[in-house]
């Protein structure tokens, strides 16, 4: 016999997937609805109006893919990329690589430059690169996750434009957690994550894009010979579960029958969408910097020392450096553990020698700050390590009793 699953209630302060609220929660539980029920288009087309604001764009073209935030990477790539279509991929970590990696695979003449891990780029380094390359797509991820850094956009999308090139960015990391405007930056397609930020479960990609992508979808349209045996096309998107140009239609009035749409996930989309817009991007974004700054303040008051610069580091992520003589996984391992608290690992060049601590979405409040400095203050003393005893959590309220 298998006994009835036990789920601990964990602190979960990584990169994601990050604690999802409550009524997100509890609106998975709802009874299931067809696919084509009056009342589930309806949430569809809610769901796209939150998406919109969310995304901070007018796009028609804001759905969600079914699958983890790389699907929605991979459904965007393989829409606009076609074989030998120049790609420009600037890497500075490890989700750099992810683009890279889905755009050769997708066909593209793939260029890359790549930066030490822990820096980002200038908007001077990038458009060195565009002008000699001459890409029709740039690919680039906004919050690098694996190494706390974040990317400035604005002139390079508006560099983009000017040049009539497609930019494509991965804001699975940052969307809600820190500003991101889409039509304003100009920028011609985004994909999001839902157990980042949105704290909502993991498993669908929001998206975005522009009338330029949707034209390039139009071109390359193919639908199931099972639908219309007369459908054609020798451009034709080469994946079919990815595939945008009918997915486009099945969130559009024509309802085109693609895949059959995982109701219960929409609904907690949905109401992790309403809370975001109920307590507002500006709020939300303020409430990600405050809680930063705690957590920040607190671990530098422990004594441990923060990966990379201030200027460019991404709220929602914090790299901090392993001290001497523990191992890495032990102290994770040991928090989960004794304090229910989980935090994460870091990956290429930099594995073992720091955690990234995430601050995300509902995971992004102050009791969870306090949690995760008092559990690796307390795992870090046991393991010989000598930080400064009991300042992190002074330090921390200290931010929030001003
Ligand atoms: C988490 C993450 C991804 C991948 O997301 P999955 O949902 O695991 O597919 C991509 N890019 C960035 C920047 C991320 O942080």
């Amino acid at each position: 016999m298998y006994k009835e699953l036990v789920i601990p209630q964990r602190t979960i302060m990584t990169p994601g997937p990050v604690e999802a609220d409550p009524r997100v929660l509890r609106v998975m539980s709802a009874p299931i609805l067809g696919q084509y029920d009056p009342d589930f288009l309806k949430i569809m087309d809610e769901v796209q109006d939150l998406l919109r604001y969310t995304f901070q764009t007018e796009n028609h073209q804001t759905f969600v893919v079914d699958g983890t935030a790389r699907a929605g990477i991979e459904a965007v790539l393989s829409g606009i990329i076609e074989k030998g279509d120049k790609v420009y991929v600037p890497i500075f970590g490890r989700f750099g690589h992810l683009l890279t990696e889905i755009s050769k695979r997708a066909g593209g003449d793939v260029h890359t430059t790549e930066i030490e891990w822990g820096t980002t780029y200038s908007f001077h380094q990038l458009k060195k690169e565009i002008d000699e390359f001459q890409p029709k797509v740039v690919a680039i991820v906004h919050g690098e996750t694996s190494t706390g850094r974040m990317q400035p956009l604005k002139e390079l999308g508006h560099y983009c434009r000017e040049k009539d090139i497609l930019l494509v960015v991965d804001s699975v990391a940052t969307l809600t957690g820190t500003e991101f405007k889409t039509d304003e930056w100009k920028i011609d397609a985004v994909i999001a994550g839902t157990q980042k930020c949105l704290s909502v479960p993991t498993g669908m990609a929001p998206l975005t894009y522009n009338d330029r992508v949707e034209k390039i979808l139009k071109e390359r349209r193919k639908i199931e010979q099972g639908l219309d045996k007369d459908s054609f096309n020798d451009r034709m998107i080469s994946t079919n579960y990815l595939d945008l140009s009918q997915i486009q239609e099945y969130w559009s009035p024509k309802r085109l029958n693609h895949h059959t749409e995982a109701t219960s996930m929409l609904y907690a989309l949905r109401e992790g969408l309403r809370i975001i817009k109920e307590e507002s991007l500006e709020e939300r974004i303020k409430r990600h910097k405050y809680n930063e700054k705690a957590l920040v303040e607190g671990l530098k008051a422990m004594g441990l020392e923060i990966f990379g610069e201030e200027f460019d580091k991404v709220p929602t992520v914090t790299c901090v450096m392993v001290p001497e003589g523990v191992v890495e996984s032990e102290v994770r391992l040991e928090m989960i553990k004794n304090f229910s608290v989980e935090i994460a690992a870091a990956f290429g060049p930099l594995t073992g020698k720091l955690w990234r601590i995430g601050s995300m979405g509902y995971s992004c409040r102050k009791e969870n700050v306090l949690r995760v400095l008092s559990a690796l203050e307390a795992t870090l003393i046991r393991k010989g390590v000598c930080v400064n005893r009991g300042e992190a959590l002074q330090a921390a309220l200290n931010i929030y009793e001003v």
